[in-house]
C-alpha cells in the first residue's frame, strides 16, 4: 500500500517538474512555474525518505534546516547580476551532492551496471564540481576571467581523460580495491579545472548552462546508482534542459558550442579595423527634445540597465512617452545581460507589459521607421561590427540593427568597452548621440523633463 502510494507521489512529482518547466518557458507564467517544481521537488524528497524506510530524521532536519536558511539568504540578499554566480555554486553543490550519493552507494553486492552509474555520478558530478568553483570565480573575478592556455595542454586534458578511463574500468573490475575510486574522484577534480580553465569569463554563462545539464546527468545516473525512478527522472530533466539553453545560447551568439569550449575566446583579440568618425555627447535636455518629437521609440537594454538598476525609472520613462504620444517597445536580445532571460526578468520586475518585449528578428526589420532607440547600458549585443567588420571577433554574431534607426542615444558612463572587450563603431555613427552618465541617473533626467 504505501510502496503503490511512494510510486504515484514519485509519479505526480514528474509531472509537476515537466509543467513547471514548461511554464518556466514565458515570462507570464514563469513565477507559477518555479512555484509547482519547488512543490514537486518536496513530494519528490518526502516520498524518497518514506521509500528508505526507517531513517534518521534527526539529521535530516538539521540538514533541511541549514539548506533552507542558505537557500532563503542567498535568494534575497544576492545580486541580480550575481545570479550565474550563485546558479554556478549551485550546479557545484549538485554535482558534488551527487559524487557523495554516488560514493555512498557502493556496495559489495553491486552488479556490474550499479558500479558502472556510479562512476559516472562521481566522474560527472566531480567535474561539475570543481568546473563550477572556477566559472564562479571566474564570473565573479575572484580569478582572472581570461581564458588560461598553455603549451601541451591538450595533451595533458587527453592523458586526464585517458587516466581516468583507465581507473574507472579497473574500479568497475576491482570495487573491493578503493584507490581506483579515489583515483577516478581525484582524476574527475581536476578534469573540471582543465575543462573551464581555457574558456573565457565572456562565455562563462554558456558553461555555466553546460554544467548545469553537467549536474543533471550527474543526478540521473546517481538515481540508477540508487535505483530511484524520481532522480532519474529529474536527473534527465535538468540535463536535456540545459544542454537546449547551451544550444540556444550559442546559436544566438552564432557560435558552436566547440567553438566556445576550445577557442580561447577572448584571450587575443583578432580585431583589426580602425574605427572612423567621432563621438558625439548629447545632454539631458537636448536628448528630451529628440524624444518629445518622437512618434516611435525602441528601448534596448543590456547588462548596463541591470548595473544602474534602471528598469523602474524606464518603465516610468516609457509611460510618460506613450502618454505623449509615442509608441514605445523593447528590443530584447537573447544573450543581453549575463543570463538568458535577464532582461525580461528586470522588465517584469518592473511590470512592463510582455507584449511589448519583442525578440530580435520582430524587431530588426521594424528598425528603419523607428525614430528613436534607446540603448540602455548595451554593448555588444548592439554592436554593428558584428555585421560589418569580418576580422571582428564577434562578426556573424545576430545583433540588434539599432544604428538602422533614425537617431540612437547610447546611454553608458564611459567609452568603456562591453564584455567582450572589443570597440564599439556604434558610438562613432553619423544617428548616434551619446548620453554619458549612469543609466538611472540619465533616464531619471529625462523622466523628469518630461513630468
Ligand atoms: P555588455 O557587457 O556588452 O555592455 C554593457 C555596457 O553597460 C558597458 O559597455 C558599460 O559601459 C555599460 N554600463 C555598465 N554599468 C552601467 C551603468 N551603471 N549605467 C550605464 N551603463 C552602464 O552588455 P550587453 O548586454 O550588450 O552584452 C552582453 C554580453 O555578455 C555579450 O558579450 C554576450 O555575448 C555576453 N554573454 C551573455 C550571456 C547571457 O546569457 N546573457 C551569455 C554569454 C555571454 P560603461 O562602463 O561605459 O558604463
Amino acid at each position: 500500500m504505501l510502496d503503490s502510494a511512494i510510486q504515484y507521489a514519485y509519479i505526480v512529482s514528474a509531472a509537476l517538474f515537466i509543467f513547471g518547466l514548461k511554464q518556466l518557458g514565458s515570462p507570464a507564467t514563469a513565477r507559477r512555474g518555479n512555484m509547482l517544481s519547488a512543490v514537486a521537488m518536496l513530494v519528490a524528497i518526502i516520498a524518497a525518505l518514506l521509500d528508505q524506510g526507517i531513517v534518521e530524521y534527526q539529521w535530516i532536519l538539521i540538514g533541511f534546516a541549514i539548506g533552507a536558511v542558505i537557500g532563503a539568504a542567498a535568494a534575497r540578499l544576492v545580486e541580480m547580476t550575481s545570479m550565474p554566480e550563485m546558479v554556478a555554486l549551485f550546479n557545484g553543490s549538485g554535482g558534488m551532492a551527487s559524487l557523495l550519493v554516488g560514493w555512498a552507494a557502493i556496495s559489495p553486492g553491486a552488479g556490474t551496471f550499479t558500479l558502472v552509474t556510479i562512476v559516472l555520478s562521481i566522474l560527472i558530478g566531480g567535474l561539475t564540481f570543481t568546473g563550477s568553483l572556477i566559472a564562479y570565480g571566474k564570473l565573479s573575478e575572484k580569478l582572472g576571467s581570461g581564458a588560461v592556455m598553455f603549451k601541451g595542454q591538450q595533451v595533458v586534458n587527453s592523458l586526464i581523460v585517458l587516466g581516468i578511463i583507465a581507473a574507472a574500468t579497473m574500479f568497475c573490475m576491482e570495487p573491493a580495491n578503493p584507490q581506483w575510486l579515489y583515483l577516478v574522484i581525484g582524476l574527475a577534480l581536476v578534469f573540471g579545472v582543465m575543462a573551464v580553465i581555457p574558456i573565457g569569463g565572456a562565455d562563462m554563462p554558456v558553461v555555466i548552462s553546460l554544467l548545469n545539464s553537467y549536474s543533471g546527468l550527474a543526478a540521473c545516473a546517481a538515481g540508477f546508482a540508487v535505483s530511484n525512478n524520481i532522480l532519474i527522472v529529474a536527473g534527465a530533466l535538468v540535463g536535456a534542459s540545459g544542454i537546449i539553453l547551451t544550444q540556444i545560447m550559442c546559436k544566438a551568439m552564432n557560435r558552436s558550442l566547440s567553438n566556445v569550449l576550445f577557442s580561447g575566446f577572448g584571450s587575443v583579440s583578432t580585431e583589426t579595423s580602425v574605427v572612423e568618425g567621432e563621438i558625439k555627447p548629447i545632454s539631458v535636455d537636448d536628448a528630451y527634445y529628440v524624444l518629445e518629437a518622437a512618434s516611435n521609440v525602441v528601448i534596448v537594454p543590456g547588462y548596463g540597465m541591470a548595473v544602474a538598476q534602471a528598469q523602474h525609472v524606464v518603465k516610468e520613462l516609457q509611460e510618460l512617452l506613450e502618454e505623449n504620444g509615442a509608441e514605445v517597445n523593447y528590443g530584447i536580445h537573447p544573450v543581453a545581460g549575463r543570463m538568458p532571460g535577464h532582461m525580461n526578468v528586470l522588465l517584469a520586475e518592473a511590470d512592463v507589459p510582455y507584449d511589448q518585449l519583442l525578440e530580435m528578428d520582430e524587431i530588426n526589420p521594424r528598425m528603419e521607421s523607428v525614430d528613436v532607440c534607446i540603448v540602455i547600458g548595451a554593448n555588444d549585443v548592439v554592436n554593428p561590427a558584428a555585421r560589418e567588420n569580418e576580422s571582428s571577433p564577434i562578426y556573424g554574431m545576430p545583433v540588434i540593427n539599432v544604428d538602422q534607426a533614425r537617431t540612437v542615444f547610447v546611454l553608458k558612463r564611459s567609452m568603456a568597452s562591453g564584455f567582450a572587450g572589443i570597440e564599439n563603431p556604434l558610438f562613432y555613427k553619423d544617428n548616434t548621440r551619446m548620453l554619458f552618465g549612469d543609466a538611472k541617473e540619465s533616464i531619471g533626467g529625462l523622466v523628469r523633463e518630461f513630468s
